[in-house]
């Protein structure tokens, strides 16, 4: 067994997107501008309407997939193809932007605690005009594993006692864990050697070992970058703790991130805006 160590501690940098929506950028700043294939992780949470009521009108992406998954608070998603829902809480939309799409992503509430994640997950060059698709489900569709202190919700990915979520996407393989721990339980599982992975704590603490054999106590919003091995070991303290376990195939293409596009190249990335402007998304 080759346990994976921490290689890198982050802390999310306060921003604003949108239409001026308070958020924590966690992966897609300076002191982590991406982890292949993970280009972006945005974590919000606020009871304040100021931070949230703005929302994120229409805007484009092309060439990755958005991943929103909701702890508390409503999103109502609309796209220039007709799509529309409401995720709520609990619930996961997996958009493959592929060539294009223009969506809106909008608080359903007027009041009350907005708390969730977004996720940027990059496409292969070959798979980055494929047609837009979604991949949605709601708190009942998210098989829970329970284990002695342990709740694992499978969003995607199998863990190694057999649970499967309900998203799938053969091009990353990603896996996608929400974990919560009773206070000093010990987790373990299972992640493809080479894949890249991350935890991000939610709630209270949870203690990590680093290259050196330190023991890192790592709380809410930090984010440990996990080196490579075949399984993750770690901790909860003295509190419940709730983290995201995520872990994908690096694709070892080159990025060209222009906003809210993301392709393999300086040209490309001009092909898009131009496509966009002229309307053909
Ligand atoms: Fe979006």
């Amino acid at each position: 067994m080759d346990t994976r160590k921490v290689q890198q501690v982050v802390i999310g940098q306060a921003t604003t997107d949108g239409a001026g929506v308070d958020l924590v950028r966690v992966i897609g700043q300076p002191a982590l501008m991406d982890l292949d294939p993970f280009l972006l992780l945005d974590a919000f949470r606020s009871d304040d309407p100021t931070d949230y009521i703005a929302g994120f009108p229409a805007h484009p992406h092309r060439g990755f997939e958005t991943v929103t998954y909701l702890l508390n608070g409503r999103m109502r998603h609309k796209d220039n193809a007709g799509n529309e829902g409401v995720i709520e809480p609990g619930g996961i939309q997996w958009m493959t932007a592929g060539r294009g799409i223009v969506h809106s992503e909008m608080p359903e509430q007027q009041d009350g605690l907005l708390e969730g994640f977004q996720l940027w997950i990059n496409l292969p060059g070959a798979h980055k005009m494929d047609r837009p698709a979604y991949q949605e489900h709601d708190a009942a569709n998210i098989p829970t594993e329970s284990r002695d202190g342990t709740t694992v919700k499978v969003i995607s990915g199998v863990t190694s006692r057999g649970t499967t979520g309900p998203v799938s996407q053969p091009l990353t393989d990603p896996v996608y864990l929400d974990v919560t721990l009773q206070p000093g339980t010990e987790f373990n599982e299972n992640l493809t050697t080479d894949h890249n992975a991350f935890v991000y704590v939610i709630n209270g603490q949870i203690v990590l070992e680093d290259d050196e054999g330190n023991q890192l106590n790592l709380g809410r919003d930090q984010l440990a970058v996990l080196g490579k091995g075949d399984t993750v070991t770690l901790q909860s303290g003295n509190q419940e703790s709730r983290f995201l376990l995520v872990a994908g195939k690096p694709l070892n293409e080159p990025v060209a991130r222009g906003g809210p596009f993301v392709m393999n190249t300086e040209a490309e990335l001009r092909q898009t805006f131009i496509d966009y402007q002229s309307g053909n998304f």
